[in-house]
């Protein structure tokens, strides 16, 4: 592989515009598309798609056409929400976002962060015909996302949705095509910035907004807050070298007295609400099988009862869960693991991970 990795979270509004920029940024290398949702009928009135991407999951529809456009171009798929993914997938060397939920976005935030990595988000506000584009660089004294949050803005936080919930991110109404074209755009062209060398050209912590509407052109400066709420914490994430389907939950267990997925649990038991029927697992929720998401008696979502959530591994489970292996528990290659005040990240043995 030659080139740089981006990942890149949505592929709606702006994002069908703008992935098609991708292949022909000549220093991306290999992409990496996260979206949970399909196209619906309704997109096709300002998405950049075809009739015939109708009911196709967004990220199989870009990935297509990222191959169509330019065939040797690396490129991973992953239909399912941002939250799920394991954060090694994050490790890149951009990370973009096309995302309308504020709290997709601290989750996109977050990610950054902990793996170090910039990026870059674009949003439209339709009555305004307004397209902006943030860069935000993870470094000490830096700007987050969050750093300019307000109470509000925090009281607005949508519902977050869990991985293991129907909701949807919300797509926002009425943003004509053009406009999720232009902040496409705008934000395309930031990418080649951050990538080609022309960092200090590119808006790192500043917003740029374009109302298209009454030709307003601005760009904000954003400082570092001190009261922020987001602790700006960088990782230092190590590889954890070793085969998921050998090594055993109990393996981890002698570093420290208790291990856990930062941002993720395990699950004990699913429980469906309905029928009353229910599965004994130990397995990472956010990973879980779709035929223990959903109830094979009647169809109902299976919920996890309170109590049969775990968020520390620790000695005190019992012996047929410690001695399960991790693979078997749901944890994958680029989930990472805190063992104490260490950051591990699963990684196959042979695959040397990107040590940046
Ligand atoms: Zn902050
Ligand atoms: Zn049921």
């Amino acid at each position: 592989m030659s080139g740089k990795t981006i990942v890149v979270a949505g592929a709606g509004v702006i994002g069908s515009h703008f992935v098609p920029h991708l292949a022909r940024l000549e220093d991306v290398g290999r992409v990496v598309l996260i979206d949970r949702d399909i196209y619906e009928p309704r997109n096709l009135a300002n998405q950049d798609i075809l009739p015939g991407d109708v009911g196709k999951p967004k990220v199989l529809v870009q990935a297509r056409r990222l191959a169509k456009i330019r065939p040797n171009l690396e490129v991973a798929a992953i239909h399912a929400p941002l939250e799920s993914v394991p954060l090694g997938t994050w490790r890149a060397d951009l990370i973009v976002a096309c995302l309308d939920s504020r709290a997709a976005r601290q989750a996109v935030n977050e990610r950054a962060w902990r793996v170090g990595v910039p990026w870059v988000y674009s949003g439209v506000l339709a009555p305004e015909w307004l397209a902006r584009v943030n860069v935000y660089a993870p470094a000490a004294g830096a700007p987050c996302l969050e750093c300019a949050w307000s109470a509000e803005d925090y009281r607005l936080l949508e519902q977050q949705y869990p991985c293991d919930g129907p909701a949807r991110m919300p797509t926002p109404t009425g943003a004509p095509s053009a406009l999720g074209a232009l902040a496409a755009a705008l934000m395309a062209l930031e990418c080649r910035k951050m990538l080609g060398g022309e960092v200090e050209h590119a808006a790192v912590g500043r917003q740029v907004t374009l109302n298209a509407r009454w030709h307003q052109f601005s760009v904000t400066l954003f400082r570092p807050n001190r009261q922020c709420r987001f602790d700006h914490a960088t990782w230092a994430i190590e590889p954890l070298a070793c085969d998921a389907h050998d090594l055993r939950l109990a393996d981890l267990l002698p570093e420290s007295s208790t291990v856990r997925v930062p941002g993720q649990r395990f699950v004990r038991r699913r429980l469906c609400r309905q029928c009353g029927r229910e599965s004994r697992v130990f397995h990472l929720e956010c990973s879980l099988d779709p035929g223990l998401r959903q109830c094979d008696a009647c169809g109902k979502p299976m919920a996890t009862p309170g109590f049969d959530v775990v968020e520390t591994l620790s000695r005190d489970l019992p012996p047929d869960v410690l001695g399960m292996s991790l693979a078997d528990a749901g944890l994958r290659y680029g989930d990472v693991v805190q063992c104490g005040d260490r950051f591990l990240e699963i990684a196959a043995k042979g695959v040397i991970a990107d040590d940046k």
